[in-house]
Parts: C-alpha cells; sequence; structure tokens
C-alpha cells in the first residue's frame, strides 16, 4: 500500500490559530495580520506563539477550530476490507475505484497467486504472526506453508472465476462477487485535523487491525509535516488513550 498527500490546505496552523483568535478578539481577525492577531498570546517567536495556542486548545478540548484546515490523501492498493474499515468514518469524504467500470479482465490468475491484485495478509507467511484474537500463537513452518499454498489456490481460483463470469457475458459489478476480501482498490480520502485525531485515535490504536493502522499511521506521518504544531502535541499528549467520542 502507498499513501500520499495530494493536496492541503496551505499554512493550516495559521488557519487554526486564527479562527480561534477569532473567537475572543472584538476586531473582526481576518482583516488584521497574523503577527497582530497572535500579539498578545504567549511566546517570543511566532512559532512558540503558535505552540501555545495549538497546545492550550488541544489541552482544553476547544477542537472546532482544527476544522478548518482540510487533507486529501492517496491510497493505493489497500484491500477492500481495509476500506470498508476506514469509510466507517463519516466525515471524511471518499471517492474510490469503481469495479463497475474498471475491470480486471487482464490480470493473470497465476501472477495473483504471486501476490498482484490481492492483498496477502502477513499472517500467511509469517510463523510468528499472532492476530489479536489468535488464541493459538505462532505456528510452524510447515502449518505456514500450508497456509500459502490454500491463500494462493484461493485467490487465483477466484479471479479466474470472476474472468470466467466476464467471459460468460456478466457485467463486471456482478461477477466482482466472487472476488475475495482482500483484492486491492484505490481510494481518495479528504479530512480535516480535528477528524485526523479521531481516525488515528480508533484506527492507529493496538487493537485496530493490522493494515488500517499501517494506513493510518501513513497517514499521520504525513500530517505530521503538514500541520507539524498539532500532530506533535498529538502525538506527545493524545495519542493512544483511549478512544474519545471527539475528537
Ligand atoms: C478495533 C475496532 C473494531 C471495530 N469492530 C466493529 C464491528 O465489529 N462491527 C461494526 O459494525 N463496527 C466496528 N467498528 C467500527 C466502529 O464501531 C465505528 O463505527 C467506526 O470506527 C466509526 O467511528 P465513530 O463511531 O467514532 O464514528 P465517525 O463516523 O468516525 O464519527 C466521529 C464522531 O462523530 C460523532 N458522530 C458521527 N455520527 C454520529 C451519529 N449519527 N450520531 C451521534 N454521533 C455521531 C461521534 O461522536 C463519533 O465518534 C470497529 C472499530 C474499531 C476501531
Amino acid at each position: 500500500m502507498d499513501v500520499t498527500l495530494l493536496e492541503a490546505t496551505p499554512n493550516p496552523e495559521e488557519v487554526i490559530c486564527r479562527a480561534a483568535r477569532n473567537d475572543y478578539m472584538e476586531p473582526f481577525n481576518p482583516e488584521m495580520s497574523f503577527e497582530e492577531t497572535m500579539a498578545s498570546v504567549e511566546g517570543d517567536t511566532l512559532r512558540e506563539k503558535k505552540e501555545t495556542l495549538i497546545g492550550h486548545l488541544l489541552q482544553h478540548g476547544h477542537f472546532g477550530p482544527f476544522e478548518h484546515p482540510q487533507a486529501t490523501f492517496g491510497v493505493k492498493g489497500c484491500s477492500r476490507t481495509c476500506m470498508a474499515q476506514i469509510t466507517r468514518h463519516r466525515h471524511v469524504s471518499f471517492d474510490v475505484r469503481s469495479m463497475r467500470y474498471v475491470s480486471f479482465d487482464d490480470v493473470d490468475p497465476e501472477s495473483v497467486a504471486d501476490g498482484e491484485l490481492v492483498v496477502t495478509p502477513p499472517s500467511v507467511t509469517d510463523p510468528d504472526w499472532v492476530g489479536r484474537n489468535n488464541e493459538d500463537g505462532p505456528v510452524d513452518q510447515e502449518t505456514v506453508e500450508r497456509r500459502e499454498s490454500v491463500f494462493a489456490d484461493a485467490v487465483q481460483h477466484s479471479v479466474e472465476a470472476y474472468q470466467d463470469l466476464l467471459d460468460l457475458g456478466m457485467p463486471p459489478e456482478d461477477a466482482r462477487f466472487v472476488l475475495p476480501l482482500g483484492t486491492e482498490v484505490n481510494i481518495v480520502l479528504s479530512m480535516n485535523v480535528r477528524m485526523l485525531m479521531h481516525v488515528a485515535d480508533m484506527r492507529a490504536a493496538a487493537d485496530a487491525q493490522w493494515e488500517v493502522r499501517r494506513m493510518t499511521e501513513d497517514i499521520l506521518d504525513l500530517a505530521s509535516e503538514w500541520a507539524p504544531i498539532s500532530f506533535d502535541h498529538y502525538e506527545d499528549h493524545m495519542r493512544n488513550r483511549k478512544n474519545r467520542l471527539a475528537p
């Protein structure tokens, strides 16, 4: 899976600070310079003032200003299982590659057995991989080899059946019913800073499944470059706490 930042609000933390200062200032702050807007905030430099204000807002649960800056991410090659998990978040906007208008008629089923088109979970190949609800623990090499063989045969057979159904004239949106939940999909998703923190609370957590967790961690890395003060504070003081209703 690849995650990239496609577009994002420029100067997101200036937007957050302007929105927050607007709440408590008598003059309408868009008519003032950013320096004037931040004049009474504690700190010697503009960076320090932003750190003071953003830290204060997050610490006190004043999350509204974090809804203004928005970022759009591209995710290439996550499974439809992972897609089902991330798309549960109702304040995130999504575009998902269609399986009605894009069909996999030219994919070689044998290459699917080798890892193309269908995401292979680590527990297929790693004997030491233990899932959260996996009571049996690690397995031996022979078992993992059998897993690999069963998995490869199943995904290959599934894609062969899909292509047979296409050849028999079935529309791609109906033939896809036989494809695995691991089938890859590309997604474009957009969310604001508040929502991103909420998604991270739920999906970068230890109980989230490995794939959506990796996706969220990649998104968090990109978000830290985009809005460093906010996401440094999130990382240092908020991450891994018990899920909250908000943000
Ligand atoms: C580890 C894990 C396991 C899960 N297992 C399951 C499962 O087995 N089955 C299953 O169905 N789901 C499961 N989920 C999904 C989970 O229950 C949520 O539906 C999903 O994570 C969306 O998060 P959210 O509820 O915070 O809503 P979001 O859509 O992310 O909304 C953000 C916040 O907005 C508020 N909000 C949004 N919409 C409403 C509304 N209509 N009414 C009131 N408040 C609202 C809430 O405060 C909410 O927390 C799982 C999630 C995780 C992380």
